[in-house]
């Protein structure tokens, strides 16, 4: 790439910018040769910028999370890799069970919703994602013990797992595409939520484990997804419910 290239595109990128950079420093497989470049955007914001930059120049470019689903070429990737650990913007919305608007500063790709655990009053036909003392979500990152919750209040509308459950609100977990895994479980342990319990082991991104549909023990990411944020390639934000989804 030429310099005047790749002064543009370090000018654009607030978070790292790598020329050269061997893949195989970046995936779990520990193998693949150099990308011509590699940015880390570190917002959301930042992440349109470089998308237009790189549209601009007419470069070829690859989203990357956690590296855990990818095996590289030794002779490298030609354009730009973009890798979203940095997108790691994790929060729940308990008051009103609907997701917050996702605005260019605050990331909300993708949208997931846990459901507080069923108790012996719920109303028949409730799903029943376990109770106090089974499993491991019953239990906060801190090894205590927990207690379930129950919210009262209108149900939120969506399409997560028993979102529809009379009487109770859905909790919805907005996760930015670089929230490790491990981090969605560990909050869904502590905030005693149910639902997400079959990723915990799974070494990948928020962002990766929708691109594949992760799953385990006969539940998928899709099952607790509501709807995803996205940019495009000319940096705009857009968003598409579940159902859009193929
Ligand atoms: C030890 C081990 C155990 C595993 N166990 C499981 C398992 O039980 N179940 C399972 O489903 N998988 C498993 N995997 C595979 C892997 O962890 C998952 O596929 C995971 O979802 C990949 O996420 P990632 O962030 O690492 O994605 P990456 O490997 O970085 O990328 C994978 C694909 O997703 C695309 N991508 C990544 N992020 C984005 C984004 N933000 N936007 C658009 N596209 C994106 C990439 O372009 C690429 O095509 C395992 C892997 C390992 C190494």
């Amino acid at each position: 790439m030429e310099q005047a290239g790749r002064e543009r595109l370090k000018a654009a990128c607030a978070g790292r910018v790598l020329f050269d950079e061997p893949l195989a420093r970046h995936t779990s497989m520990g193998v693949g040769g150099p990308a011509d470049v590699m940015l880390f955007p570190a917002d959301l914001d930042d992440l349109a910028r470089c998308l237009r930059c790189l549209n601009e120049a007419g470069l070829p470019m690859t989203p990357v999370g956690n590296g855990t689903n990818l095996i590289c070429r030794d002779g490298g990737v030609r354009g730009a890799i973009v890798v979203l650990k940095d997108l790691r913007d994790l929060r729940i919305d308990r008051e009103t069970g609907e997701r917050p608007p996702v605005s260019g500063t605050r990331p909300g790709p993708p949208g997931l919703e846990i459901q507080p655990r069923r108790e012996s009053g719920d109303p028949e036909g409730a799903p029943d994602y376990g109770r106090p003392g089974d499993g491991v979500a019953t239990q906060g990152a801190d090894g205590a013990a927990r207690e379930s919750r129950r919210e009262t209040g209108e149900p939120a509308a969506g399409a997560g797992a028993g979102a529809d459950i009379p009487g109770r609100r859905a909790v919805s977990v907005t996760a930015g595409a670089g929230v490790a895994l491990q981090a969605l479980v560990a909050l869904a342990l502590k905030e005693a939520l149910a639902g997400a319990e079959f990723l915990a082991g799974i070494p990948g991104s928020v962002g990766g484990a929708v691109r594949m549909n992760a799953g385990a023990y006969g539940r998928e990411l899709s099952d607790i997804l509501t709807a995803v944020a996205w940019l495009s390639r000319t940096g705009e934000l857009r968003q598409t419910p579940r159902e859009a989804l193929t």
